[in-house]
């Protein structure tokens, strides 16, 4: 599952995911069966001035649901952030209806692997039950942290999905394109080698490609 812009006003993580989607059917992607959702926070992206937050004002990778959520979430918000205003983690959680979607879609699709691709920390993170990743590309493996609420926490450390969390280092110019190929070959080399993948059932979907958007209400299932 790979996903971009969960972070509306990180502009290249969104254009990256629609680069690699044109390579998903290099000889190293296409056995693989992708989800692949460029754009997880549409209103943030799209808002006169993209925001971080969604339409709600909601940082959405504070908003999963992470054991202890409702003592820990609010208390990391006011104490660690000051009540950042970019980084309030909702009411509750998956208050807000990207996250909830997201959540089903995972509950439905259950990827081997979550990459989820921001801006600008120039590094690769990783959660969850595999070998660390030391290097795609130029970016080195350097954690950026475990929060309430983020999706790496939720997913990698909760839920037993490794989740790559791809820092690309700058929010609005994109990388050279001989380094997005880099990173896309990398990463998919790690994920060959290190995830385990259960065998397919026999009524399960051949390989292929899905794209879906936040607004997307997975209507072609099956
Ligand atoms: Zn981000």
């Amino acid at each position: 599952m790979l996903l971009g812009g969960i972070h509306g006003d990180e502009l290249t993580a969104s254009a990256v995911v629609f680069k690699w989607l044109q390579q998903a059917q290099i000889p190293l992607a296409r056995d693989f069966a992708w989800y692949v959702v460029p754009v997880l926070n549409p209103d943030g992206l799209l808002a006169a001035k993209p925001s971080r937050v969604n339409a709600r004002g909601v940082d959405l990778n504070r908003n999963f649901p992470t054991p202890g959520w409702q003592e820990e979430a609010p208390r990391y918000w006011s104490k660690a952030t000051a009540s950042d205003p970019r980084r309030f983690p909702g009411k509750g959680p998956l208050s807000e209806p990207e996250t909830r979607w997201l959540k089903a879609e995972i509950d439905r699709f259950k990827p081997n692997v979550i990459v989820s691709v921001h801006a600008p920390f120039g590094v690769l993170d990783f959660d969850g039950p595999a070998p660390v990743p030391e290097r795609f590309g130029r970016l080195q493996f350097n954690r950026v942290g475990v929060y309430p609420g983020s999706l790496g926490n939720y997913s990698g450390l909760h839920r037993n999905i490794p989740v790559i969390t791809i820092e690309l280092p700058n929010a609005q110019a994109m990388p050279p394109a001989k380094e997005v190929d880099r990173i896309w070959v990398d990463m998919l080399t790690w994920i060959t080698l290190n995830v385990h993948r259960p065998k397919e059932p026999a009524t399960a979907p051949k390989a292929g490609t899905r794209v879906a958007t936040g607004a997307d209400k997975a209507a072609n299932r099956n």
